[in-house]
């Protein structure tokens, strides 16, 4: 029997407490009182979600894509109907402002709806062959079984954007979302099974990164393990799942750079570089922690962040020890030389809260401008020109977004082609994606395969080429 204030696996479309008995404390960021229990899964749990997907799975990939598109259809539908309580299930976990959790609830819709209708699609290529009277073409097939492990960043996206595409191409799944979100998981969970996807198809089991998540990476009944998170969990699953030579997709960090030109909007600067580095407590794979600013504005933008992040309202990290790491890193960054010109302090009130910080003075190559801080942390550089920021923003392991505020097409164009990374983006923010374009980073922010778009197709799919030889004579 599970209490309501209990969040337990689903497995073969019921609901399962942890084969231990084991539960887990999940703590709201805004006053870090108990909001649920959520099953602490191990290698068992793991075992029987990945039994049950192995065993459904066959029959759902028997179904058409349309057939599968129409029921994930249902399930973007449901979503929808429900943003409500989805929105406040994200709020409640997260302790991000309603809005920003409606607009993640409904980015998730949006990837649904474009997904079910690549079930009329589907596109492979029909091609010439080398010899007469034969056909060339490709097929998609499914890969099997997918294990899809999660942040908790944006916790429904993040889940829609891998398991849509991974049910439209046929597999089943077993998602391990972060044990920060677990409710909107269960949530996402519950309403596949409404919406009518099988049991067994989509499976969620919670719990630790390093007891779940592990054996779900361990597993060698998982053929495909597609990871949203930090590059350095990123690296230890690439290398567990590659030794059984499983494929794997990583969207890992990012330390994105918003560069600020000399003949920019300034205000249009200042705004998206504020939303970029400082809402969802910059908590995005795609913040703007590193604005670079030309040399002839530097002062004037400076003061425009400043009064801008004098109006900001302060959202809370994901925990405590998340805090605490981000508070070491800015006692780092002083030590070494770097000035605080706001924030830099936990505000004074229950939960989680950092107050907005910008940094100037830091070293390209000190820890504060190499290191990831998944927080409300962003650093001011100078530079003297397009060449000088072009460089500065490729000095980095990293290589997810990276944004540049001009109002020359030179300048765009030149940025554009030439930066280490993913996505680029002229006069907006570091942040921000659409369903239908594929996203994804270079160096250490990926391994290379895009989340999204018809990209995404290629995660969950296997390429099959097929040879029809026809026989004239029988013609
Ligand atoms: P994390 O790496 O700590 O955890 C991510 C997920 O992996 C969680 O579900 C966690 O439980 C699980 N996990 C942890 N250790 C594991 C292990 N050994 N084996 C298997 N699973 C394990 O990251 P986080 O703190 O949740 O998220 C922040 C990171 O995610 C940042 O680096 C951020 O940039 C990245 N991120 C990337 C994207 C993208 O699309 N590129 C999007 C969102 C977040």
């Amino acid at each position: 029997m599970v209490a309501a204030d209990e969040i337990a696996n689903l497995v073969g479309g019921e609901a399962a407490p942890a084969a231990s008995g084991e539960w887990l404390d999940k703590l709201r960021p805004t006053d870090g009182s108990v909001l649920c229990r959520v099953a602490r899964s191990g290698a068992e749990d793991v075992a029987a979600a990945v039994a049950a997907a192995r065993a459904a799975q066959p029959e759902w990939a028997e179904r058409t894509a349309v057939e599968r598109g129409d029921l994930l259809r249902e399930l973007a539908l449901l979503l929808r109907e429900r943003r409500d309580v989805l929105a406040d299930a994200v709020v409640e976990e997260t302790g991000k402002p309603r809005t920003l959790a409606l607009a993640e609830t409904d980015a998730a819709v949006e990837m649904g709806l474009f997904v079910a209708g690549e079930g009329r699609r589907l596109y492979g290529r029909t091609t010439t062959a080398s010899m007469r009277h034969r056909t060339v073409l490709t097929l998609r097939q499914p890969l099997g079984v997918a294990g899809l492990i999660t942040s908790f960043n944006t916790p429904l996206p993040n889940i829609a954007w891998k398991a849509f595409p991974a049910l439209l191409c046929g597999n089943a799944a077993v998602a391990k979302p972060s044990e920060h979100t677990p409710v909107s998981a269960r949530l996402f969970g519950e309403l596949a099974h409404e919406a009518g996807v099988p049991p067994g198809i989509l499976n969620v089991v919670h719990g630790l990164g390093g007891e779940a998540g592990a054996a779900l990476v361990e597993n060698e009944d998982v053929d495909l393990v597609s990871f949203t998170g930090s590059a350095e969990t990123g690296r230890w699953i690439n290398q567990t799942a590659g030794r059984r030579l499983a494929k794997v997709c990583l969207e890992l960090g990012g330390k994105n750079a918003l560069v600020v030109c000399d003949d920019a909007d300034l205000a249009n600067a200042a705004r998206w570089a504020l939303a970029s580095a400082f809402s969802n407590a910059g908590q995005r794979c795609a913040s703007a922690s590193r604005l670079v600013v030309f040399d002839g504005v530097y002062d004037a933008f400076r003061e425009a962040l400043l009064s801008g992040i004098a109006g900001l309202d302060p959202e809370p990290v994901i925990s405590e020890a998340s805090l605490e790491r981000i508070l070491a890193a800015l006692a780092d960054a002083v030590a070494g030389g770097a000035t605080v010109l706001a924030g830099g302090e936990r505000l004074e009130r229950p939960g989680w809260h950092l107050a907005p910080t910008l940094l100037e003075g830091a070293a390209p190559d000190a820890p504060i401008s190499c290191t990831e801080l998944f927080g409300p942390v962003s650093v001011l550089y100078r530079v003297r020109d397009l060449n000088e920021a072009i460089a500065l923003v490729d000095d980095s392991p990293y290589g997810l977004t990276a944004a540049i505020h001009t109002g020359s097409l030179h300048r765009a164009m030149r940025f554009a082609e030439k930066v280490q990374a993913g996505v680029v983006v002229v006069n907006g923010g570091t942040h921000g994606s659409e369903p239908h374009m594929g996203f994804g980073g270079v160096k250490q922010s990926g391994t290379g395969w895009r989340e999204a778009g018809v990209e995404a197709l290629d995660v969950y799919s296997d390429w099959k080429a097929v040879n029809l030889v026809a026989d004239p004579a029988l013609a």
